[in-house]
């Protein structure tokens, strides 16, 4: 017997299938084509489930449950996608029922982020920790909980949305409508845009001379030691640092798994942020943290939506 688990992103489509102990055996990834609509990427997931079960040359019936991870907001309670943003066309769908029938395989949703966090829980950085926190920086900001060693959704399946921490009042706009979100400053997008905003009023930086400076430009500016670039990674990872201080004092985690491409810029955006953090948190509750690098890199969402199948199995009714 085995498992699926499909990771389903605005740009990018995985399926996997997993032995009974999780182990991933055939991966199939494929275009999600998102702009083309919900039915034509709802086919396309069933599509590439067919595709992996014949490369493993097994057969639904030998599958127990099948997860899938995709962009909130989603009600995994309810089985319900309720308005991912980029995933046109998806706005209440209930694909637990709709995947479910069209597979042969019982299917259960969660939120993405959350199934990265339980995937480096249950098989990565993060193996043993009871309380830890994910934190992804990367175009956005997600996050995922596990409390006592379980995932945490909240009442309707939102908790952990961590990049809309409002840690500016009057801050910039955030996508989502609000101004001074953590996103909006500290992800990527809100780098570059910092950059986009400042540097005509620095001519003497390197961010001057581009048109649309993206993340990656400040951070290679910042190691140049562009005192532009430099600042607005400083201002990034101070509030960033603020929201994790408030996450250390709300949670008290044992654990703290940061990635995204955004983190990897290093000390310079890291510097800021832990002395931010300290300064924002107290002493007690830090006492004994860590923070950490993710272990499973991409494959975070897909080896969580292998985990998350198996532990549906585990609650549902034996067949
Ligand atoms: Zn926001």
């Amino acid at each position: 017997m085995g498992f699926i688990g499909i990771d389903l992103g605005g740009t990018q489509l995985r399926v996997a299938v997993a032995d009974d102990r999780g182990r991933l055996c055939t991966v199939v990834r494929e275009p999600t084509q998102a702009a083309r609509g919900r039915d034509h990427v709802i086919d396309r997931i069933v599509a590439a489930v067919k595709e992996a079960l014949r490369k493993e040359q097994t057969s639904p019936r030998r599958i127990r449950a099948l997860g899938i991870g995709l962009p909130g907001p989603v009600d995994p309670a309810a089985g319900l996608v309720i308005s991912p943003a980029n995933l046109p066309g998806f706005r209440n769908v209930p694909l637990n029922r709709i995947l479910t029938r069209a597979t042969g395989i019982p299917s259960y949703l969660h939120h993405d982020a959350h199934l990265a966090a339980l995937g480096e829980h249950r098989r990565g950085a993060a193996r043993g920790a009871s309380d830890m926190i994910y934190v992804t920086v990367s175009t956005g900001i997600g996050a995922g909980l596990l409390l006592r060693g379980e995932l945490y959704a909240g009442a309707h399946g939102i908790a952990g949305e961590v990049g809309h921490i409002v840690v500016q009042r009057d801050g910039p706009l955030c996508t989502c409508g609000n101004r001074g979100c953590l996103e909006a400053i500290a992800s990527g997008t809100g780098i570059a845009r910092a950059a986009s905003e400042l540097a005509p009023g620095a001519p003497g930086s390197a961010l001057y001379r581009l048109d649309h400076p993206h993340a990656e430009d400040v951070a290679r500016g910042a190691r140049a030691g562009d005192e532009l670039a430099n600042a607005i990674l400083e201002n990034a990872g101070t509030y960033l640092g603020l929201a994790m201080g408030t996450l250390v004092n709300l949670f008290n985690p044992q654990l703290i798994v940061l990635g995204g491409s955004v983190i990897k810029t290093g000390n310079l955006l890291l510097g800021p942020m832990r002395r931010s953090m300290i300064a924002s948190s107290w002493k007690a509750s830090r006492r004994g943290l860590r923070i950490v690098r993710p272990a499973l890199g991409d494959d975070a969402g897909l080896i969580g939506a292998v985990e998350f199948a198996r532990l549906r199995a585990r609650h549902a009714p034996q067949a």
